[in-house]
């Protein structure tokens, strides 16, 4: 087997250079050691591993085989509660968190980010057995995080607020505040990366954190909340409380003490989150929601091959569980059969499997409810008359595998042209005209991303002026960095993630005036 550039860790015993086998060999015996260990599967709170109040676990399925990997502690409202007291005191403006300077606040993160990387194979192990996605991916979102937490390290030492120019004998100042103890409530389909998008603006701007994982995700959160430790963090600043959406991820949204609730999610729960935040103190409130994202081939996109491989990895990335997946491929009617000719090929030569085996694109779906749910939208779309062009059936019949899926001839009224799939699923429509597609682009209640492959830079620039979507991506897709504000119009959500944009959201503006004398 081909041996891969991992990164040491050599806590872990993980060596440097090691295949993927040796790695998940190191990564079961550290499963007796440290998963079946009670200690990192509790709750972390004020720096400690605890039980829930409730003493009651879930388990947590490996979607690859079905098994029960661990079982880990269930918050409710009361553990949120103790996570929130935790936060709040941490908070305080005599703690250590708020007198330390900010070039110290981020020799913190920047720790956090070496200790990330030490143990990268290790964590990336966890997403992999978690979620399924390929090993080499998780590595990729790793790396990722790690950079978006130093991008955001960086901040820290230099939110300035302005000196105004005012009416009157006054002298105005204003200071960049943290907005103070934040709730943030992440999904499965990126579990590290997720919790870095979160973690690094939050701790940027000097908020304390309570998160609540995913349900069906939440090993990877609590192993990086041993580390935050590990590199120092007062006790407080971050806590994570895993647990049901019902149970913490609600405790959390109408909780009177948060300032702040940060949301990744469907639309649906995006909803039942403001209605909270309205409810209880009016807490301020982001949320990155779904998507039903086009991407635009045109007559003169160049090379097609080129063009059908970027639109099926906007599709298949990450098994097609992706917010900003292009779900809607618009193709133009001249290139059409031949786009679907290459797009079937390119499905049909995806890997999937054992996301630990190297080649491997795709795993299983996260769970069975997922892979159900992605199945009937499958036979939807041939009931409402959809052309099956490939794939369209569960793989195998251990773990939550689906097969490369193509739809053609599909029209936008069409279930599977509207609604958020959130599986392997590419759905493919015929336009004629620009200005046709632009119009269609927008018929959505979604508004998160898009975008559009060609040669013509006139025609790119129009699109991406009328398009109604956070992010236009012109002849590449899916780049989300951490310079760069992402977010969406519409349904999609309200506030950016990234960039100095996702910082300002964790920051308020506090006025200082003060009188000058006009003489002394
Ligand atoms: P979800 O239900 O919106 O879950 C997102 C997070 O919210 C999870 O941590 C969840 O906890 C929590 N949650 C659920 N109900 C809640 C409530 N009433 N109050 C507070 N928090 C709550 O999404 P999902 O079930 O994981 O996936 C369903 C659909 O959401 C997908 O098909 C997809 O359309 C969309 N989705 C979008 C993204 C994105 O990146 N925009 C990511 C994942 C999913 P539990 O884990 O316990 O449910
Ligand atoms: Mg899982």
């Amino acid at each position: 087997m081909k041996r891969l550039p991992y990164y040491s860790s050599s806590f872990h015993g993980i060596v440097r250079g090691e295949t993927i086998d040796k790695c998940w060999a190191c990564h079961k015996s550290l499963n007796s050691s440290l998963l079946h260990s009670t200690k990192e599967l509790k709750l972390f709170i004020n720096n400690e591993f605890v039980d829930a109040v409730g003493k009651k676990t879930f388990p947590v399925i490996n979607p690859s085989t079905e098994e029960v990997i661990c079982h880990v502690a269930e918050g409710g409202e009361a553990d949120v509660n103790k996570a929130v007291k935790a936060a709040r005191a941490a908070f305080s403006y005599d703690a250590p968190w708020r007198t330390m300077d900010a070039s110290e606040r981020a020799l913190l993160m920047f720790k956090l980010c070496d200790l990330l990387e030490r143990d990268i194979n290790y964590l990336a192990s966890l997403d992999t057995l978690d979620n399924g996605k390929p090993f080499t991916e998780s590595l990729g979102d790793l790396d990722y995080s790690i950079k978006t937490i130093r991008y955001y390290a960086g901040w820290c030492d230099k939110i300035h607020g302005t000196t105004v120019p005012c009416d009157g004998p006054y002298m105005c100042m204003t200071r960049r505040e943290p907005v103070g103890v934040v709730g943030q409530i992440i999904p499965w389909n990126y579990p590290a990366m997720m919790l870095a998008w979160k973690w690094g603006p939050a701790l940027a701007a000097g908020c304390t954190i309570v998160l609540k994982p995913a349900e069906l995700t939440p090993l990877s959160a609590l192993y990086i909340a041993a580390l935050a430790k590990e590199a120092g963090f007062p006790p407080g600043v971050v806590n994570v409380v895993p647990g049901l959406g019902q149970g913490a991820g609600q405790a959390v949204t109408h909780h009177p003490d948060i300032d702040k609730v940060a949301f990744t999610g469907s639309t649906a729960v995006g909803r039942k989150v403001m209605g909270a935040a309205s409810a209880s103190n009016l807490k301020r409130v982001t949320m990155e929601l779904g998507g039903k994202s086009p991407i635009v081939v045109c007559e003169d996109c160049g090379d097609l091959n080129a063009a059908a491989e970027l639109c099926h990895s906007a599709m298949f990335n990450n098994h097609g569980q992706n917010c900003c997946a292009g779900s809607r491929t618009f193709v133009h009617a001249s290139i059409y059969d031949e786009f679907i000719k290459l797009a079937v090929q390119f499905a049909k030569k995806r890997p999937v499997g054992d996301p630990f085996q190297e080649g491997i694109l795709q795993g299983p779906q996260v769970s069975q409810l997922q892979m159900e749910r992605v199945l009937g939208y499958i036979e939807k779309g041939k009931a409402e008359g959809a052309t099956l062009a490939c794939g369209g059936s569960r793989k195998g019949t251990k773990g939550y595998f689906i097969e490369p899926t193509v739809f053609c001839d599909v029209v936008d009224d069409m279930t599977i042209a509207k609604e958020e799939i959130f599986g392997p699923v590419q759905v493919i429509l015929k336009y004629r005209t620009l200005d046709e597609v632009i119009k269609r682009s927008n018929e959505t209640e979604y508004g998160l991303a898009s975008g559009i492959i060609t040669k013509d830079l006139d025609k790119a620039l129009m699109y991406a002026q009328a398009v109604r979507a956070g992010s236009v991506w012109i002849n590449c897709y899916d780049l989300c960095l951490p310079q760069t504000p992402f977010g969406g119009y519409k349904q999609s959500g309200h506030g950016r993630e990234l960039g100095e944009e996702g910082l300002a959201e964790y920051l308020e503006t506090k006025t200082i005036l003060i009188k000058v004398p006009s003489k002394l």
